[in-house]
């Protein structure tokens, strides 16, 4: 095979869709419409294989859904909005080596390119550009048409008309809220600003005010119940600490927590710094239980952690248990008086089945801990505070909260000690370090006066879980994780004070963020046609678009006013309005919306929510793909393994098809998939070769007689293919889809042309029979190897375009039980004879088959129809059988075989059984018919005989052991 031009297959099929214009789709009343979109790409940099996995699938589905009769619309944006671009223009003008080498080395950007894009509305356009020629170049049916940018001003203007609706309804708050939050930026983050996009999740800590000489040493707490069981403090001997005045009170706290109160809204002033060893051996008072207890040295203690004291309980602590055995080993032999470290020992506090009690002890010697530096304490940790979270109940050292279940109790002591003045609270990054895309480490700010978005609105997540629950998610496992998210979500900073975007109508001081812009401008890809269009009627909001009144959002979208009214307020001609209106009409609800698994927890879910916020119930979005990631060679892609493909470079190398079916075809939708050279390779040759087979195909004359068996086989394989690629593709299950046009049919194909055997029988249909079959495949494989495909069915004689053609249907008269019957008679034969002459060596001269006598086809079928209706009992079975004279005649053979077969079938595949039951088949004649074939492949003579008859001779006395479905075998 030599070079295959890829590039030049694609350009041709390329230009012909544009001609014909395949991707734009326009209202059509005559048929259903489909609206699939996929999350607008974010141009900071260019498209790499990660990316193309969500667009494939995406454009899969469009293809098959136009296939299929529906009026198909795929549109694509680009989103402007937010720090991300942002933070890299300010990166690349500062000649951040990391970005530039980044850019230059890993996308191939010249350098003297980077000048003009160190602005981040310049950067955006850049890589807009690029990403777009990828997507053509990779085959994507986008409606280009529809094109926007999130920094278009009228779709800023979009944006406020959302924004000042979501404030009618009340679902913008602003207040005091902890965000995750950037000191470098002083701006809050989101997933989206974070290396690595990560969900920041915060959490409340306890604080509980351990008092010593006036001064409150504050610990930081998850679980403030375990107050009753604590024996010490634990301090960092390496860490510096401070004496300050926090909000008018004396604490002793870690330096680093100076920062995190003073971002909580604290006021605090540091007084002097202290040493951590200069704490040890103080005494302190338990706020609820009064005990004096001492404060100790512990490594695990980081003084960047909650206050940088922390109480400890080794009962219920692994930490604090495992800390505990090193300091009392360490002090033993010391000099120094510390007579109070004997006498501490665990307290006892909570009550759990299955342990001892001090369950602490008890879960490090299962995970066999070694130090406080042994990763297995922290998995140690989680087992434990689950367990006794959800099944631990306080014990009568925990009085008055005894009896209690641990998480009642939680809940009492945090209202006890906090109306007490004893206890309060300090948010911190549960799922820490995080940093921001700057390069700064995140914190909790506390910020006064941010707007949020209030998810926690109850009648809001009734109609979110509503809209979920009549929604189809794929795969299906997911609908889980939007539940949880669904019911998580509370209030979300909505606006920042950097970054491109649209500017809060009622607060221009703030922009609106990435994600709270981002969940309902499916419904301005209807818009943005007219706007691209009609640029005329536009041209003055252009300018001005603070003058485009919320009527007319109101009325292209929810249908609210009239078009007479809009076009006199608007001067927008009443007929263009109407047109908008009843595009959109047509159009929404999306129907299909895809995106990556990541964002189902954020992006999906906020999508969700706006959209039945917006519109009218029956525009709700009907369906949601959240597809995992895409591997390389078995590794996440990241800069730092140098393993990230450019997409346009990628397409270069292997061809926009192998590429495609690169992404699709290692994986369940809800897995990620690998993506590795060898694979595009394989795939690519077996592409070729598809498209060689179709012009041989193209060029031969399809005359038919009838057809035989042996073309009624691959006929009914075919219609079976159809059948299973169809449910497949409903589900978007794409990797089946795959197999069976590039492996099942194929195998079938190649099974199909081995038997008929290299020389064409005069009046064979062959070539009648594969024109149907790669007539199919191409069709098949239109939605995944568009290229490809259409390659074929153009060399396959057809006209048109096969992205225009029907998706094929199953068609019932085509199944055929015989013929598939009769040919795994074949195959199970030829198998069984090449296992007899591996096994023996022999070369042989002459084969004979002997089929079983109809006495034993007469046993076989009645022990199916047994089996079938449940009744095996083998007792019973071999009493009926011999109850008729016809077979106890036959005498001990027929009952050996009644209980042989008896058992067969109930062992049986109950789909095998299926196709067997009731089916009688002329197993003399399937194996006469097959003689040619089978002396071909063994390079012998062949006989067929039954067993019974005299007609073959049988010195070996071999028929007898003959049976249905399984001839048998003497090699001479
Ligand atoms: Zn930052």
């Amino acid at each position: 095979m030599g070079k295959f031009n890829w590039r030049a297959l694609e350009k041709k099929w390329q230009k012909k869709w544009a001609w014909s214009k395949i991707d734009e789709t326009d209202p059509d009343p005559r048929r259903p419409k489909y609206f699939v979109t996929a999350a607008y790409p974010y141009p900071n940099s260019p498209q790499h294989i990660g990316h193309a996995r969500t667009y494939t699938i995406a454009d899969v589905n469009a293809r098959f859904h136009r296939m299929s009769g529906y009026n198909t619309l795929y549109p694509m944006g680009f989103h402007y909005t937010g720090t991300p671009l942002y933070a890299m223009a300010k990166r690349l003008s500062q000649n951040d080596r990391e970005i530039i080498e980044t850019f230059t080395k890993i996308y191939g950007i010249p350098t003297a390119k980077l000048d003009g894009i160190k602005e981040p509305r310049k950067m955006a356009d850049f890589f807009r550009d690029d990403i777009k020629k990828g997507m053509v170049e990779i085959g994507f049916s986008v409606d280009w048409r529809r094109e926007f940018t999130t920094a278009d001003r009228l779709y800023n203007r979009f944006i406020q008309w959302h924004f000042r609706w979501l404030n009618k309804r009340g679902y913008i708050t602003q207040g005091t809220h902890p965000v995750a939050w950037c000191p470098n930026d002083k701006n809050p983050v989101g997933v989206v600003d974070i290396q690595g996009d990560i969900e920041p999740e915060i959490g409340d800590s306890h604080i509980v005010k351990f008092e010593g000489d006036g001064t409150i040493y504050p610990t930081a707490t998850l679980r403030p119940e375990t107050i009753f069981g604590v024996t010490n403090i634990w301090v960092n001997p390496d860490s510096q600490y401070v004496r300050a005045q926090v909000d008018g009170e004396p604490w002793v706290i870690s330096k680093d927590t100076v920062d995190t109160l003073e971002h909580q809204n604290h006021t605090v002033r540091v007084e002097k710094e202290i040493p951590g060893t200069d704490l040890l051996w103080k005494t302190v008072v338990n706020p609820l239980t009064k005990a004096s207890v001492p404060i100790l040295p512990a490594d695990f203690v980081e003084p960047d952690n909650g206050t940088g004291l922390v109480m400890s309980v080794p009962g219920h602590a692994p930490y604090d248990y495992q800390a505990l055995i090193e300091v009392k080993a360490r002090y033993e032999s010391s000099p120094e008086p510390h007579e109070s470290l004997e006498k501490i020992q665990p307290i006892s506090i909570i009550r759990l089945e299955g342990f001892s009690e001090f369950p602490a002890a008890d879960i490090v010697k299962k995970f066999d801990v070694k130090g406080q530096d042994d990763p297995r304490l922290e998995d140690a940790t989680k087992e434990l505070y689950s367990k006794e979270f959800h099944n631990g109940v306080m014990n009568d050292n925990a009085r008055p909260y005894s009896g209690m279940s641990v998480e009642n109790a939680r809940e009492a002591v945090v209202r006890d000690l906090t109306s007490s003045g004893k206890m309060s609270i300090m948010y911190e990054l549960l799922n820490k370090p995080l940093v921001c895309r700057c390069g700064a480490k995140l914190v909790v700010h506390v910020v006064d006066k941010q707007w949020f978005i209030n998810y926690g609105e109850p009648e809001w997540k009734k109609q979110a879980h509503q809209c979920l629950d009549e929604m189809t998610i794929l795969p299906e496992e997911r609908r889980n994780e939007f539940n949880y998210a669904i019911d998580w979500l509370r209030e979300r900073a909505c606006a920042r004070k950097v970054g491109l975007g649209t500017k809060l109508p009622w607060d221009p001081d703030w922009t609106i963020e990435a994600l709270s812009d981002s969940v309902i401008y499916m419904a301005y890809y209807i818009l943005a046609k007219y706007l691209n269009k009609n640029w005329l009627a536009f041209k003055k909001f252009e300018k001005d678009p603070e003058k485009l009144p919320d009527s007319f959002f109101n009325y292209v979208f929810l249908g609210g006013g009239t078009s007479e009214s809009v076009a006199h307020e608007t001067g927008i001609s009443k007929r263009l309005l109407e047109a908008i209106r009843k595009e959109f009409n047509h159009f929404y609800p999306v129907d299909m919306r895809h995106s990556g698994k990541d964002l189902v927890s954020n992006h999906l879910s906020f999508y969700i929510f706006h959209n039945t916020a917006l519109f009218a119930q029956n525009q709700w979005p009907k369906g949601i793909v959240a597809n995992g990631f895409v591997l390389m060679e078995g590794e996440k892609m990241s800069k730092s393994l140098e393993n990230i493909v450019p997409l346009r470079q990628a397409v270069a190398k292997f061809g926009a098809d192998p590429l495609r079916l690169g992404v699709l075809a290692t994986a369940e939708l809800n897995q990620d998939t690998d993506f590795s050279p060898a694979l595009a390779t394989t795939i690519q040759e077996r592409l070729v070769n598809l498209i060689q087979q179709s012009r041989k195909l193209g060029r031969k004359k399809t005359g038919r007689t009838s057809y035989s068996t042996l073309d009624r086989w691959m006929l009914s394989r075919l219609n079976a293919s159809v059948q299973a690629a169809t449910a497949a593709m409903d589900r978007l299950r794409v990797r089946e889809v795959v197999n069976i046009v590039l492996y099942h049919l194929e195998n079938d194909a190649a099974w199909y042309q081995r038997r008929l055997g290299p020389k064409k029988v005069k009046g064979d249909s062959r070539n009648h029979v594969l024109r149907q079959v790669f007539d199919l495949k191409a069709r098949i494989l239109a939605p995944l190897a568009p290229h490809v495909a259409e390659e074929m069915w153009a060399a396959l004689g057809n006209k048109g375009l096969v992205a225009k053609a029907e998706w094929p249907k199953p068609n019932d008269k085509l199944v055929d039980r015989i013929a598939e019957a009769s040919e795994s008679v074949i195959k199970d034969t030829l198998e069984d004879t090449s296992e007899i002459l591996k096994a023996t060596g022999l070369t042989p001269r002459r084969v004979t088959y002997y089929v079983a006598a109809p006495w034993k086809w007469r046993i076989y079928q009645k022990a199916l129809d047994m089996a079938v209706k449940s009744q095996t009992n083998q007792g019973n079975f071999i009493r009926d059988i011999m109850s008729e004279p016809e077979l106890r005649s036959i005498g001990k053979p027929a009952a050996d075989f009644a209980s042989k077969a008896i058992r067969q079938a109930t062992q049986m595949k109950e789909e095998l059984r299926k196709s067997r039951v009731g089916l009688e088949l002329k197993e003399m004649k399937i194996l006469e018919d097959a003689m040619d074939f089978f002396s071909r492949e063994f390079k012998a003579e062949i006989q067929v005989g039954q067993e019974g008859e005299k007609r073959v001779s049988d010195p070996k006395d071999r028929a007898r052991s003959a049976e249905p479905y399984r001839p048998a075998i003497f090699i001479e």
